[in-house]
């Protein structure tokens, strides 16, 4: 779900705890205008580069015919791609991880695997795409470490995914977004991903999938606690 659905949809959520919703929601109305009016703006400037960079590309190739009907409104549905595929950039952790639950007696490890992503690199700007495993331990109750709902550690690849990076920095930061909010006493993330940028262009080797890893607390310190992980994520039912 895109981050203006998400927006929309959160704060349907937050009229079921207002005892006046039309009154909360005059108030976030300029907000809202804002945020809109805004997006609204920033559509309009890049699709006048991206039309910009298509008049340079009939430069390079004059074959090319921009007035063909396919071409028409192409500049501007590039811009609401990428403004689409950063959405995530608008998300905190913490709004994520909002509703988290105290630590149950189970302290062992849980898993959600083959979480499917679409990224951006940031060095070309073209998608990568894959898998992400993520795994935690719930820390000791004192730390105040929490639990979510599995339905939470989807959308945090979801909300990191929708930004232009690279893979290991996406590793990185879904590592700390969980570590922050949840305080667990480990963490394990495993992404896989496929780059079109390697795919379509340059080496042209479009089946080479790149593993990036990101590990912390228990994980980080226990090579038998890595190696049942890695047996978890590679079973297969
Ligand atoms: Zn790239």
């Amino acid at each position: 779900m895109s981050y203006e659905k998400t927006y929309i949809f959160d704060l349907v959520n937050k009229l079921k705890s207002e005892k006046e919703p039309e009154k909360f929601l005059e108030k976030e109305w300029p907000l809202i205008k804002k945020r809109v009016l805004g997006l609204d703006y920033a559509r309009r400037q890049m699709a006048k580069g991206f039309q910009l960079a298509l008049e340079g590309l009939k430069l390079a190739y004059p074959q090319i015919d921009l007035e063909e009907a396919n071409f028409l409104g192409t500049s501007d549905r590039m811009a609401r791609a990428y403004i689409e595929m950063c959405s995530g950039l608008g998300v905190k952790d913490e709004d994520v991880f909002s509703q988290t639950f105290p630590i149950g007696p189970y302290e062992e490890m849980i898993v959600l695997k083959d979480i499917e992503y679409t990224s951006l690199c940031n060095h070309h700007f073209f998608p990568f795409v894959g898998h992400a495993h993520i795994g935690y331990i719930p820390g000791a109750k004192k730390k105040k470490s929490k639990v979510v709902g599995l339905s939470k550690l989807a959308r945090i690849v979801d909300v990191h995914a929708r930004r232009p990076q690279l893979q290991e920095r996406m590793s990185a930061d879904i590592l700390k977004a969980i570590e922050g909010q949840l305080r667990p006493a480990g963490a394990i993330i495993v992404l896989e991903g496929k780059h079109s940028c390697m795919g379509c262009r340059g080496p042209q080797k479009p089946g080479a999938t790149m593993v990036t890893t990101a590990v912390g607390g228990r994980f980080a310190e226990s090579q038998s606690l890595r190696t049942e992980f890695i047996s978890v994520i590679n079973h297969r039912s």
